[in-house]
């Protein structure tokens, strides 16, 4: 599996950190989880394009997450693309619906190729890849998952926008590679969001191989404080996303 972070950040405007989205490619096959505002730019900048998506898989539907999900579904409308396979995106439950009354409206799916809309499931199977989902405690008018992605006894967890909450770690277990949101320090953890302890702790304890920390809100100071106070409680790799970053996972060089 192959992981290229497009957006680090958060909804906070910044010319070093976009919004949410990650490009995964697995099985032959290239997705995004996520796909905030300039997503579609840095898909250009990391040579890739959203012509060549096989789906996408939406966290939640908070505007940080889904800016470009609009553009990206009206782009795949233009005249003279060549696209024949299939477009699968996924979302929490609800997401139809949400797809239905905010983006169709503006930017109806594209018909010259099948393009699915689902609410995605606890678990199924998509081309030799295992996908499971975690509902994860995040806000009060949106339901979120998280989601994690097996491929050849390799396992890549994305978080997406979540609290702490006890079903982390089990859902965390043994993944070669977790990618947590840790939205602040522990000193200005808020409601719905992870802090850069309780990255730690969680993936300390799922014996999590590999961790990744984004979607930072901004900070007074070095961003290096989130690596110290993750550090205190996970021992393994461990380095904050930056965009256009790019990480392998087992093998398959997708
Ligand atoms: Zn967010
Ligand atoms: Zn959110």
């Amino acid at each position: 599996m192959k992981i290229i972070i497009l957006g680090s950040g958060t909804g906070v405007p910044s010319l070093q950190r976009h919004s949410p989205a990650n490009w995964l490619g697995v099985a032959g096959r290239q997705y995004l989880i996520d796909c905030g505002s300039g997503t579609l730019l840095q898909l250009e900048r990391a040579g890739l394009s959203f012509r060549d998506l096989d789906g996408a898989f939406i966290t939640h539907v908070h505007a940080d997450h889904i800016g470009d999900l609009t553009p990206m579904v009206h782009a795949m409308r233009l005249p003279g693309l060549k696209r024949e396979k299939p477009f699968l995106l996924y979302g929490p439950p609800g997401f139809s619906e949400f797809f239905a009354r905010i983006v169709a409206p503006v930017a109806a799916p594209p018909t010259s190729f099948p393009f699915e809309i689902h609410d995605a499931p606890a678990s199924w199977e998509m081309t030799g890849v295992s996908i499971r989902t975690l509902s994860t405690p995040h806000s009060e008018r949106f339901a979120s998952r998280a989601y994690r992605f097996e491929h050849q006894g390799r396992a890549v967890v994305f978080s997406g926008d979540t609290d702490d909450t006890p079903e982390l770690a089990a859902f965390l277990t043994d993944a070669d590679l977790a990618i947590l949101e840790c939205s602040t320090l522990d000193e200005a953890k808020v409601p719905g969001h992870l802090s850069a302890g309780l990255c730690g702790q969680r993936a300390a304890q799922a014996g999590v191989r590999r961790l990744l920390l984004n979607h930072f809100y901004p900070i007074e100071g070095p961003e290096s404080q989130f690596l110290q106070q993750c550090r205190r409680h996970y021992a393994g790799p461990l380095a904050l996303a930056t965009d256009l970053m790019a990480l392998t996972v087992g093998q398959d060089p997708a």
